[in-house]
């Protein structure tokens, strides 16, 4: 049986734990500190929440190194908004904060700004579906993608969506909502 390692440090990490069970034969687990990432795992998701903080706690508790290396090594990990900011190599005005950076992205967070916020729009996302129902909440987008980097999903000529080896990212919320395609995509197509 898989084993799928969720980032629970804060942020919306449960919806994507009840999305992954519901796809049947798989394992799920919480880290939440250093020991909770020695257990065996197949896979990890990084959840949406504030990449700030986000970052705050992993350094902390001394988690970025194994993260990063983990990834680098060949995990298979799918990061969700605040995920994906985690995982860029690159983010826009903020060059000099350390985070995961195994991905060759350039994000702008908080990218569709105050006044729109959050929405959410039906968008063809590449392997997974024809319409997928996408929420944005003060979501970032990528700006541009290195040679290795595969672009999924566009909105507004915007980058939404991008795969590199064995990394995927949304800039979206794919565990809100009842469609687990992306999440079915990651478990058997990504992770061994
Ligand atoms: N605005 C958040 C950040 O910059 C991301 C938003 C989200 O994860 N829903 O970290």
């Amino acid at each position: 049986m898989k084993k799928i390692a969720v980032l629970a440090l804060q942020g919306a990490f449960i919806e994507h734990e009840e999305m992954i069970k519901s796809l049947g034969d798989v394992e799920v687990f919480e880290i939440r500190k250093k020991e909770d990432w020695q257990q065996h795992k197949d896979g990890l998701i990084i959840p949406g929440g504030e990449s700030t903080t986000m970052i705050k706690l992993l350094h902390e508790l001394d988690l970025l190194n194994d993260i990063q290396t983990a990834i680098s090594n060949g995990l298979p990990v799918f990061g969700t908004c605040a995920g994906l900011i985690l995982l860029a190599k690159n983010v826009v005005g903020e060059s000099g904060v350390q985070r995961i950076a195994t991905m060759d992205i350039e994000v702008v967070r908080n990218a569709y700004g105050r006044q729109l916020g959050s929405f959410e729009t039906n968008v063809k996302m590449k392997y997974v579906s024809d319409s997928f129902l996408m929420t944005f909440i003060r979501a970032p987008y990528i700006k541009s993608v290195g040679k290795d980097v595969e672009v999924l999903a566009e909105v507004d000529g915007h980058i939404v969506a991008a795969k590199q080896a064995n990394q995927l990212v949304t800039s979206f919320h794919p565990e809100l909502g009842n469609d687990a395609s992306i999440h079915a995509y990651f478990l058997e197509q990504m992770v061994k």
